[in-house]
């Protein structure tokens, strides 16, 4: 305002110097112009109240909840910049709230699943201890098959346990990941050897493709380990006639790694969701062999972090193939 004025007066200094105004005709000009002034800032200060007042009231109406969508907001026209950023920041702002409410749903919808997953097993436990210590104990008929039950669930919630331990550290980030070359060749077949048993078991075959001699692929041997054996015992586990192959394609840059089953096969509809925790096509057949619901989640999550990906593809009664990519 101050400076307005200097200004003003400056120029009417000017003026007078330049078109040499008597004092009288000096006034007057500058009774011209100061009342001009006025009205011209009054109006301007007034336009700016306004928009200030607007701003506030904005500012106010967000901060109580009263907009749903950005397209609400409103400033005018001479406050078009700012009416971007405002709803910019109240989009950000509101993907940030939808995304904290879902990690709140997820964190609580976990915590449910691990309280019903841990629950199952030490009610099985202490039934049976239970039944064991009401008599049960002395009679032979049963009595071993009774401990052999608990004994089951005792494995079964040291896998849960493991396998949660392995969730929260990889989604923490405390899982240390160290990549190298590895012949892929010898370590299949140190992951066949192990297996095998297991599908024999089960009068499965258990078939490993020829790897190529001196192939080299990159990754962290252990994690990749895990990986590997949990889709091969998966498809042991759900297979009930034929076999399990394992097959090592060697791409351009890639080597392909596949486990093929001639299972029970998993719906279309289930097949994105079987790399979720917990998530189960059958609950009943998976409790029944022993499964946790956080296999899958858990082989995401590694191969993943070695920037590949998941891919399935499946059909009911046929069987199923996982795989993924390794750098070469
Ligand atoms: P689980 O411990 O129940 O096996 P996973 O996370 O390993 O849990 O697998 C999730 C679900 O995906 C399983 O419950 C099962 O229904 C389905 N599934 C996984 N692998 C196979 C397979 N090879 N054949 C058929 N179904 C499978």
């Amino acid at each position: 305002m101050r400076e307005v004025f200097l200004l003003s007066l400056g120029l009417y200094l000017i003026i007078a110097l330049l078109f040499s105004l008597s004092f009288p005709q000096l006034i007057l000009l500058v009774f011209i112009f100061a009342s001009f002034d006025f009205i011209l800032l009054n109006y301007i200060g007034k336009k700016r109240v306004r928009e200030i007042t607007k701003i506030k009231s904005t500012i106010k109406d967000i901060r109580k909840n009263r907009f749903t969508s950005p397209d609400e907001i409103k400033l005018g026209k001479s406050l078009v910049e700012l009416e971007g950023d405002i709803k910019s920041m109240f989009l950000r702002t509101q993907n940030d709230i939808a995304n904290l409410k879902k990690l709140e749903q997820v964190r609580t919808e976990f915590l449910g699943n691990v309280s019903h997953e841990l629950r199952t097993p030490i009610f099985a436990i202490q039934g049976f201890i239970e039944t064991l210590l009401n008599g049960a104990i002395n009679d032979s008929k049963v009595n071993k098959n009774f401990l052999t039950k608990a004994s089951n669930h005792t494995i079964r919630l040291n896998n849960l346990l493991n396998d949660l331990i392995d969730i929260s550290m990889i989604e923490s980030g405390q899982m240390k990941m160290s990549f190298r070359y590895f012949n892929i060749k010898e370590y299949m077949e140190n992951i066949y050897n192990e297996m095998h048993p297991l599908a024999e078991r089960k009068n499965l075959e258990l078939f490993l493709h020829p790897i190529r001699e001196n192939l080299k692929l990159f990754g962290d041997k252990d994690r990749l380990r895990q990986v590997i054996i949990n889709l091969i015992s998966n498809s042991i586990k759900y297979t009930e006639l034929g076999k399990v192959e394992i097959i090592v394609e060697e791409e351009n840059k890639f080597g392909k790694i596949i486990v093929r089953d001639t299972g029970i096969g998993i719906p279309e509809m289930d097949q994105s969701r079987i790399f979720e925790r917990f998530y189960r096509v059958d609950k009943g057949r998976s409790t029944a062999v022993g499964g946790t619901g956080l296999g899958l989640a858990i082989v995401k999550h590694i191969v993943e972090a070695h920037g590949s990906q998941m891919e399935v593809t499946s059909e009911i009664g046929k069987g199923s193939e996982f795989s993924f990519k390794l750098k070469k």
